[in-house]
């Protein structure tokens, strides 16, 4: 692959601007070479689209000085830095930037987990720490707090709750629990928000907004500044708990499922992220389609009913827990089994655990906070060089809004010769809609099905008054663009605001659909 460059830049600038940041972080971490800039590349995002999104350069501070430092030289140079933290938002993007030629700004090397308060239960991060560093620091020191992992346990904490992630434990909603922010703003001052504005901050983690606006929200999914220390709240470490799964026989089941599900969750009955999937997805998890079926196109449902069959599982399967005092978990699972045992057919299991066990085979750890790897998985689904990217639309929590969703894209993606691999993610009145379309990256066919899939499905849910909460680099001025009540009024908010707080256009133009007035013409390219 050919060097990309900074748009607007010339050669030689571009290698002044290195050496300015090489002076700045030492030469050793500021990359360039096309070797190492395979590392700033998402290796799922369909390779013809790669090079529209390739990084110039990396450069890898060590502390807030050394960003303030880095932003000053991107400044006089009117460089566009794409900040990462470990840069693992894979299936979006990666630590890819959205605008070819920007300087990836990676922050891994700032991984200090700064505080854990015992008595009040929360975690003050740097980007770099990773959903398993933060549990291995909590094992280690044998404090009682679990975290709620992401997907994928190698991610960064700080990233995946700018990025609105979410995981399975109670504290499922990482944005909700993150509190209290330290951010570097283009100018290069840094700003606490919330409590720590206070010089010495002591409540800082305990009390979100602080005083007069509360901005931490305005620091997720944009480009308004560079969050250098996060807070987020852990969960108690319950004295008990119970993993349960909810076996339903038909596909129509999915209605009955989410109205069962939601007022348990509405009345915290049921207090995790439950998951309702597919049998598809269950599949992907033990086995590959080979196993199953070979031709072409979609899985027949004859074929999914084979899996539901062999695999002794239902045709969606509703994976919930139960956390607290032995009798207390009793006395909800009880009352949630009732609510289930309800659907004609239904079956429940259910595993029992005391403080600190971890599930049997390690499976569904995510809902004990213990972080895995095991998402990966299903990328062998389709066999070759398997890749995935998500189509990720918010649902109201109703059998009716899920039900419309699952119809409407499973027949879009076997319009496109793909399986619905999908699965619904509870929060309290929404649902977190996620549906991978999985790709083998050698398959040119498939590869360009997959990308113009994306687009087809986003607009199928936006007809029907649907949005994502989240999307590739290459979708993200389409997904922004279906925001557009009142001509657009959101989208033209969030660029004054870009405008005001980062006048040369320096930070991640084009994250989330907003682009800063030097980079607007790039807009939809
Ligand atoms: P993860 O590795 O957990 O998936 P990433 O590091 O890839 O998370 O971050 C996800 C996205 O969040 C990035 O693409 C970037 O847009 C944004 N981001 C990550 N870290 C920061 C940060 N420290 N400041 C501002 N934006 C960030």
């Amino acid at each position: 692959m050919t060097p990309v460059r900074p748009p607007n830049l010339s050669e030689t600038r571009f290698l002044r601007a290195l050496q300015a940041f090489a002076s700045v972080v030492g030469a050793a971490n500021v990359q360039s070479s096309a070797d190492r800039l395979r590392d700033y590349a998402d290796p799922f995002t369909p390779q013809p689209m790669a090079e529209h999104f390739a990084a110039s350069a990396a450069v890898l501070p060590q502390s807030s000085d050394e960003i303030r430092e880095v932003l000053a030289i991107a400044r006089a140079y009117r460089l566009p830095l794409w900040p990462v933290s470990t840069g693992r938002n894979f299936a979006y993007g990666g630590a890819a930037p959205r605008l070819s030629g920007s300087v990836v700004l990676d922050l891994k090397r700032m991984n200090r987990i700064v505080e854990v308060n015992e008595t009040l239960a929360y975690a003050l991060v740097e980007p770099g720490v990773t959903y398993f560093d933060l549990h291995a620091h909590l094992r280690r020191h044998g404090i009682p707090l679990w975290i709620d992992p992401a997907a994928a346990g190698w991610g960064s904490v700080l990233g995946n709750t700018l990025e609105r992630g979410f995981g399975y434990t109670a504290y499922g909603d990482h944005a909700a629990n993150q509190c209290g922010m330290e951010v570097m703003l283009a100018n290069g001052e840094l700003v606490r928000t919330g409590m720590g504005a206070i010089e010495i901050g002591r409540a800082w983690q305990s009390y979100k907004a602080g005083f007069g606006p509360s901005y931490d929200a305005m620091f997720m999914q944009s480009n308004f500044g560079i969050v250098t220390k996060l807070g987020l709240w852990l969960m108690p470490q319950p004295p008990a708990y119970l993993l349960a799964q909810v076996k339903l026989p038909r596909e129509s089941d999915l209605e009955a499922a989410v109205e069962t599900l939601r007022p348990l969750r509405l009345n915290e009955t049921i207090r995790n992220h439950a998951v309702i999937e597919g049998a598809i997805r269950y599949a992907a998890g033990v086995s590959t389609r080979t196993d199953w079926y070979d031709g072409d196109g979609p899985l027949p449902e004859s074929v999914v009913g084979d899996i539901v069959a062999r695999l002794g599982i239902g045709r969606w399967n509703v994976h919930f827990a139960v956390y607290g005092e032995p009798d207390v978990v009793e006395a909800r699972f009880a009352s949630a089994r009732r609510a289930f045992a309800r659907v004609p057919g239904a079956s429940i299991e259910a595993h029992r655990y005391g403080a600190g066990d971890v599930p049997i085979g390690g499976g569904e750890g995510n809902m004990a906070g213990i972080p895995a790897m095991s998402a990966f998985r299903m990328l062998d689904w389709r066999g070759g060089n398997g890749a995935h990217v998500d189509f990720s639309p918010i649902c109201p929590f109703t059998g009716g809004d899920a039900m419309r969703q699952y119809s409407v894209s499973k027949a879009r993606l076997a319009e496109y010769g793909f399986d619905y691999y999908g699965g619904f993610t509870a929060g309290e009145r929404h649902l977190h809609h996620i549906v991978a379309t999985i790709f083998d990256r050698d398959d040119p066919r498939q590869v360009e099905a997959a990308a113009d899939l994306q687009r087809v499905l986003m607009s199928d849910a936006r007809a029907e008054g649907y949005g994502v909460y989240r999307t590739h680099l290459a979708t993200m001025d389409f997904a922004a663009s279906q925001y557009d009540f009142n001509d657009g009024a959101l989208l033209k908010m969030s660029e004054t605001i870009k405008d005001a707080l980062d006048p040369d256009g320096i930070l991640a133009p084009g994250k989330s659909g907003i682009w800063p007035r030097a980079w607007r013409a790039k807009r939809g390219n």
